[in-house]
């Protein structure tokens, strides 16, 4: 896929195997992929999507090779890219994304894109300075918390129901700013300079830790959050004369700079707000998280409809935080890839179908 071809947004499916819980239950598998396309059934449903993997032989690389590694691409040419695991809580997103703090598995696509970001650095290095940031940030409940903040600290339970890393009192809360050409910042969101494969790691780990212990403290409260990791990456050519001899001074040397991110996001769990609890509190988080999946759901559908954009229809990425801060690379020139995780137990055939619906309007 080119960066301005008509379809901007690639969706694959990734359907994990039955695991410990499911088989105990005596689960069967319900979902069945047909072979050689990347085409899923379930019931009488059938989807079709880019890529299907998970089910028959597929190698453990090939989603990255197919998915993100032209996203990894596309950054050193300048394009922001976004990659989203989407699903119900249990589903896979995490294990897909790689942002769990225990099974930091290396087949994760972070730990993937790390590594091909940094092979490819180093074949470049000599023409080009490059720095590298990142972020690592979680929205819950409508509001932005930094998974890489140092100065926050860890908090049991209190009397509010806040519970995990809270900020230092008096730090202000990160927002979600727009520059005049359309650059999305998170102002007071922690950026940490990244030099080596594993400073990135480390920061990746940082953050998931941190993530992981706010779930421990109240509730699965990870299954409700996205959880946004991004890479950015600037460059500065120089580009030398062919004429080194030439007389001209500055004019033999020009610099081009370029400057491009990468989002990796596991998204809140996809189950609906009435699987989350019956208090109060509980039903307006899921009524939260669903604001920014349905925003998504409206955003991606927008993008992808030709004969809308065409007609210049409003594109609503006003309409939740995590679709603000998305707002620059998606669309546009940018690449996106959903990657729509899937239980094939047949307990779960009502949210698998779910969200193979969510992901087909995708497309
Ligand atoms: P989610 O983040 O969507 O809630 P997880 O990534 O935590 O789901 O996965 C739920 C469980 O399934 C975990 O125990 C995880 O290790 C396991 N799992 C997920 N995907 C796979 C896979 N492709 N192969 C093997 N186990 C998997
Ligand atoms: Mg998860």
């Amino acid at each position: 896929m080119e960066p301005g071809e008509d379809c901007c947004v690639k969706v694959a499916v990734h359907i994990r195997p039955l695991i410990g819980d499911e088989r105990l239950q005596g689960c069967k598998d319900c979902v069945t992929v047909i072979p050689g396309k990347p085409q899923v059934q379930i019931g009488t449903h059938s989807f079709t999507f880019d890529h299907v993997y998970g089910s028959t032989g597929s190698s453990p690389s090939a989603m990255f090779e197919e998915c993100v590694a032209p996203l990894v691409d596309g950054l050193f040419q300048g394009y922001n890219a976004t990659v989203l695991a989407y699903g119900q809580t249990g589903s896979g997103k995490t294990y897909t994304m790689g942002t769990g703090f225990k099974d930091s598995s290396q087949s994760g696509l972070i730990p993937q894109v790390m590594n091909a970001l940094f092979s490819k650095i180093e074949t470049l290095k000599h023409q080009t300075e490059f720095q590298l940031h990142v972020s690592f940030i979680e929205i819950l409940k409508e509001e932005v918390r930094d998974l890489l903040d140092p100065s926050s600290v860890s908090k049991s339970e209190t009397a509010n129901g806040h519970t995990g890393k809270v900020p230092v009192p008096g730090k202000p809360p990160i927002q979600i700013r727009e520059t005049s050409n359309g650059v999305i910042t998170l102002a007071g969101s922690t950026e940490i300079g990244v030099r080596t494969l594993k400073e990135m790691a480390a920061c990746l780990e940082q953050g998931s830790l941190s993530r992981a212990t706010g779930s421990t403290n109240m509730n699965n409260q990870s299954s409700r959050s996205h959880a946004i990791f991004t890479i950015t990456l600037e460059q500065m050519n120089k580009l030398n004369s062919a004429f080194p001899g030439d007389s001209g001074l500055s004019e033999s040397m020009s610099e081009e700079y370029l400057c491009a991110k990468l989002h990796l996001v596991d998204l809140a769990g996809s189950e609906r707000a009435k699987r989350t609890g019956s208090d109060g509190l509980r039903f307006k988080e899921g009524v939260h998280i669903n604001k920014g999946l349905l925003a998504l759901g409206n955003v991606i559908s927008a993008l992808g409809d030709e004969k809308k954009r065409k007609e210049g229809v409003h594109v609503p990425y006003r309409d939740s935080k995590l679709t603000r801060l998305l707002q620059d690379s998606l669309g546009g020139n940018s690449r996106t890839v959903m990657i729509a995780c899937i239980s094939p137990a047949d307990i779960n055939a009502e949210e698998t179908l779910n969200t193979l619906k969510y992901a087909n309007r995708a497309r």
